[in-house]
């Protein structure tokens, strides 16, 4: 059975950047069963209701400005799938969620990024299902929940979305730039509630974690690690795949739920 996994995208740059999180994400292709698609739950496609993009082709959605030409000009056009429209439909209509098909958009960089590091040929099919950012974290771990079938029908669950995600207090010249303590006081927490399987405390985390408000001051880029924790199972066994830090605030953490 493929592992959910969660992944951090970091910043847009992430392809271009040299960093231990870019090297992580090179090699963890390899280190999955070999999906037969991706189902790319991106913090960057915030949607009322669940909602899957239906194409041939993903065209590559550049969502981001101020970035170096040489971002622009980078394209991932993995097929779509049909297939995995479908049986999404069905899984989270059996769990009661209703959900939208979009047959005009690609992948998001929250998407097309990792993936481009992940399988750089473009060649495992791809469909992105949205978040619903008002809605929280326990509707996202049911929303997970909902998908775990897909996982023994070869399908990678994939959250992408950021561990700790902090834009307006990043160091944005320096890549190494040095973390704030309460960056690894917020992870520590969080990576500890996830290895002992809280996940009544971690549905709750704004709450309970320290400095959480600091940590995500927006929760889109927190959410797809709720859709991967769900997708898991209450049985899953969590291992931390990767932990670094970019930029100071941004957290590149990666966890997969087997
Ligand atoms: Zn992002």
């Amino acid at each position: 059975m493929v592992p959910s996994v969660f992944v951090s995208h970091g910043a847009p740059t992430l392809p271009l950047d040299e960093c231990p999180a870019r090297t992580f994400l090179k090699g963890l292709g390899a280190t999955l069963p070999r999906p037969s698609a991706v189902l790319a739950v991106s913090a960057h496609w915030e949607t009322e209701t669940p909602t899957v993009n239906l194409v041939s082709v993903n065209d590559t959605i550049h969502d981001f400005s101020g970035f170096p030409d040489a971002l622009y000009e980078m394209r991932y056009p993995a097929h779509g799938s049909r297939a995995l429209v479908t049986r999404t439909q069905q899984v989270l209509a059996e769990a009661g969620f209703k959900l939208e098909v979009d047959e005009a958009r690609g992948l998001d960089h929250g998407a097309w990024v990792p993936l481009m590091l992940m399988y750089p040929e473009a060649d495992v099919p791809v469909v992105q299902l949205s978040v619903q950012s008002d809605l929280g974290p326990e509707y996202h771990m049911k929303l997970g929940a909902a998908l775990a079938p897909l996982r023994s029908e070869d399908v990678l669950v994939l959250g992408t979305g950021g561990f700790v995600h902090n834009l307006w207090s990043r160091d944005r010249g320096r890549i190494d730039g040095p973390e704030p303590p309460w960056v690894p006081e917020f992870s520590d927490w969080v990576h500890a509630a996830i290895t002992h399987g809280r996940t009544a405390d971690l549905v709750r985390y704004l709450k309970l974690a320290p400095h959480a408000a600091l940590a995500h001051p927006e929760e889109e880029h927190f959410l797809p690690l709720f859709v991967a924790l769900g997708a898991g199972g209450v049985a899953a066994k969590p291992e931390r795949l990767h932990e670094s830090t970019t930029f100071g605030t941004l957290r590149m953490d990666a966890y997969a739920f087997t």
